[in-house]
């Protein structure tokens, strides 16, 4: 396998001659995901498209190791389990809605992937706090990333306001529980929920934007 953090001078390895620019990738990614309507769902395709070649080469990296070596396969989702996902189920074999995954997941790699890219994970783990702190407040961005929070329970407090997608999944997993429903047909719904999600955002996106011609 090529070693893109040996080969090719990683943005996110130390490296006198090429200072990583951390900073200055963040807020250029901050700035194009602003014009995304429907974070934090997000596809492989749209993030591509708003990222540094250094940060795709990272990705690609990590998900080809990820692939050939079965490593969140074979963890089984311990990071999703112990966030509180109100996706993550064992039942499910793994994310129900990857293609979509929130930003938070696709940013998220650990140690389970080797000393040899310690350095790697933590510099995408750093772009993405760097990334969320360049947002302005109550920008799509940072409202993107609130939700990706919620969806994790995090930072959840009893009166926080739950969006009524968030409910929606909560209801099918219970229901998936509950034995109503098999998982496979949990697993269409959840993906259904993301995608009227995605194009109710769209859709008022675009109204805006008619509007303020
Ligand atoms: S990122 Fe790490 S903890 Fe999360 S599923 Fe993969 S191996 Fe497991
Ligand atoms: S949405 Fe993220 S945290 Fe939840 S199951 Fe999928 S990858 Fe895991």
């Amino acid at each position: 396998m090529r070693r893109l953090d040996k080969e090719e001078g990683c943005l996110f390895l130390p490296n006198p001659q090429a200072p990583m620019n951390t900073e200055r990738i963040a807020r250029k990614l901050c700035q194009n995901l602003e014009r995304l309507p429907y974070l934090p769902f997000v596809t492989d395709e749209e993030l591509g498209e708003r990222l540094d070649p250094e940060v795709i080469q990272a990705f690609r990296l990590l998900e080809s190791l990820n692939r050939a070596q079965g490593i969140c396969y074979r963890c089984g989702g311990k990071c999703c389990h112990e966030m509180g996902c109100e996706l993550f189920s064992p039942e499910l074999g793994g994310c129900p809605i990857a293609d979509y995954r929130p930003l938070l997941c696709r940013f998220h790699y650990c140690e389970k992937f080797g000393p040899e890219h310690e350095g790697l994970v933590k510099g995408l783990r750093d772009l993405f706090v760097s990334a969320a702190a360049h947002g302005e407040a109550e920008s799509r961005v940072v409202l993107g990333l609130e939700l990706n929070m919620l969806l994790y329970r995090a930072c959840r407090k009893p009166d926080d306001h739950c969006p009524h997608l968030v409910e929606n999944m909560r209801q099918i997993a219970a229901a998936a529980h509950r034995g109503e429903m098999s998982w496979q047909e949990a697993k269409g719904k959840f993906r259904e929920e993301v995608e009227t999600y995605r194009s109710m955002k769209q859709q008022e996106a675009n109204l805006a934007l008619a509007g303020a011609d």
